[in-house]
């Protein structure tokens, strides 16, 4: 089975990607990233990660289970 990117389409022949402008009829692809497209992608995905890891929740000051629970009784 013939490895083909799923970003530019590039296709794997022996070990180096390619651009295949006349693909086969009859070859059986399988879709996954060229090494470029795999760190693009990886980079990207990490930057999301910090992006949503530098966000926190806001912080309550002055209230413990305490109150709530007063306020709830
Ligand atoms: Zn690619």
């Amino acid at each position: 089975m013939t490895k083909i990117c799923c970003v530019c389409s590039k296709v794997e022949e022996d070990g180096d990607w390619i651009t295949d402008c006349v693909t086969s009829a009859t070859k059986r692809f399988t879709h996954g990233y060229c090494p470029a497209c795999y760190d693009d992608v990886m980079e990207d995905l990490g930057r999301i990660v910090n992006m949503r890891n530098s966000v926190r929740p806001p912080v309550v000051q002055g209230v413990s289970n305490y109150d709530i629970a007063d306020v709830c009784a």
